[in-house]
């Protein structure tokens, strides 16, 4: 039997009415707080990831679907490319290709879709995921990298999750601070590392080299203990930076946005610059972060675009549902009318009735003339319909039906010309 890859599933009903759930209250906030959606390709220029997210990341190391694309007429050049592993990129690039900043305002762009990473699968870890993510990215002329835009964002979050009726989540909050900053704090964590690190896991060993503030990302028990001791990037803040932290943290105290300090939330992707931050949820288990994002204020120029500070998140779409479940939500969108068409004949009859619901903005079924009147009540149950309408000679005769509530058994004969009206109540 042909089966769905490692890592990639089928999501299917009625989960899918959760996810669409989800989609929709997503779609109705973002557009309230003003943003506007952005499609970009599903697959990029490899080096695209590699600028941006960092050659040393573990995403762009170890995680991506690369091939070599092969030139296929004259006209096209051998290339290799990747599916996305993630979307702020992409956004960032298409933001620079269509000169996007000439406008000289703010954008406020999201997306929602799937993302591509080749992880050990788990409980929300998947190989193919989704992501629902907005930017805030612009000139500083205008006003991209005020604090307010972070609050504003982090605000959202709060709001969005709060309306998907999400109890129980964390807000993790932190400054990495300026490239000048990151570059003083891996020095001294290098230093710090300098005579532990031979205790440490192999991966940290690589890190301590290659890129310091990664170890702080490790999850090995044993190395937890080091990890506490070694200097916290507060101290390594200047004051710029310090001042942006405690303007953001300022503002999200006056609108009552709970968060929690996280030292030692650094992120897995290079370009993230000042603040940084996660929402956690104790439904996930080992995967507890359902979404992460923080600044990139350094993210365009080093994709050859313009200064254009920024913001953004991406929430796991995933874990979100996990989440949501873990807290006993479900959907199950269910149709008003099961119209039961009883005898020889009736199938054509049962169907116009549906047209005409339908197109009156009802949700509607119909059954088969060959099934018997206790199967067709069984059916109706099934698909969670409110009534269920009879169709028989004598309905069609009389052009008058019998509607039957199942939720309290009440029937009553309706004609069809108050159907309607009746279904929509
Ligand atoms: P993690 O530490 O869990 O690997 P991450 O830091 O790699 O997460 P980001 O790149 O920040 O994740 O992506 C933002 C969000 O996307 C995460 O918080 C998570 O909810 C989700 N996510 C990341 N990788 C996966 C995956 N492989 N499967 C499902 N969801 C994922
Ligand atoms: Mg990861």
């Amino acid at each position: 039997m042909l089966k769905a890859v490692r890592g990639t599933r089928d999501l299917l009903p009625p989960d899918t009415d959760l996810w669409n759930r989800v989609e929709s209250k997503v779609r109705d906030i973002f557009a309230r707080y003003n943003y506007h959606e952005i499609r970009t390709p599903v697959f990029e220029d490899t080096s695209l990831f590699s600028r941006s997210v960092g050659e040393e990341t573990d995403i762009v190391s170890k995680e991506m679907f690369t091939w070599d694309d092969r030139a296929r007429a004259q006209s096209e050049k051998a290339q290799s490319l990747t599916l996305r592993p993630e979307n702020t990129a992409g956004v960032v690039r298409a933001y620079i290709e269509h000169g996007l900043y000439k406008t000289g305002t703010l954008q406020k762009l999201y997306y929602i879709g799937p993302q591509f990473r080749r992880e050990r699968p788990q409980k929300g870890r998947y190989r193919q995921f989704y992501q629902i993510g907005a930017e805030i990215i612009g000139p500083p002329s205008a006003g991209s990298e005020s604090p307010a835009r972070d609050a504003e964002l982090l605000e959202m979050l709060a709001t969005l999750l709060d309306e998907l009726g999400l109890g129980g989540w964390q807000l993790q909050l932190n400054s990495v601070g300026c490239a000048d900053d990151r570059a003083r704090y891996n020095q001294a964590l290098r230093e710090a590392l300098k005579p532990v690190v031979h205790q440490m896991c192999v991966d940290c060993q690589r890190r301590a080299e290659t890129n310091p503030l990664r170890v702080l990302d490790c999850k090995v028990p044993e190395d937890q203990p080091i990890i506490e001791k070694l200097p916290k990037i507060s101290a390594y803040l200047d004051e710029p930076c310090r001042e942006h932290f405690a303007a953001v943290r300022g503002m999200l105290d006056a609108i009552g946005v709970p968060y929690t300090i996280n030292e030692r939330m650094v992120r897995g992707l290079d370009y993230y610059t000042r603040t940084t931050f996660e929402f956690t949820h104790g439904g996930l288990g080992a995967q507890s972060a359902v979404l992460g994002g923080g600044r990139y204020d350094g993210l365009s120029e080093s994709l050859d675009g313009p200064k254009a500070p920024g913001i953004g998140f991406a929430i796991g779409e995933d874990r979100l549902i996990l989440a949501l479940q873990s807290e006993g939500s479900q959907s199950h969108e269910t149709v008003q009318a099961y119209i039961a068409p009883l005898g020889a004949g009736m199938n054509v009859h049962a169907l116009k009735l549906a047209h005409e619901l339908r197109r009156a903005g009802v949700s509607a079924d119909f059954g088969d003339e060959n099934f018997r009147l206790k199967k067709s009540f069984e059916l109706a149950e099934k698909a969670g319909a409110k009534y269920i309408v009879i169709v028989g000679e004598n309905e069609v005769a009389a052009d008058t039906f019998a509607l039957k509530n199942l939720g309290n058994g009440e029937q009553v004969q309706v004609p069809r010309a108050q159907l309607v009206e009746h279904l929509r109540r």
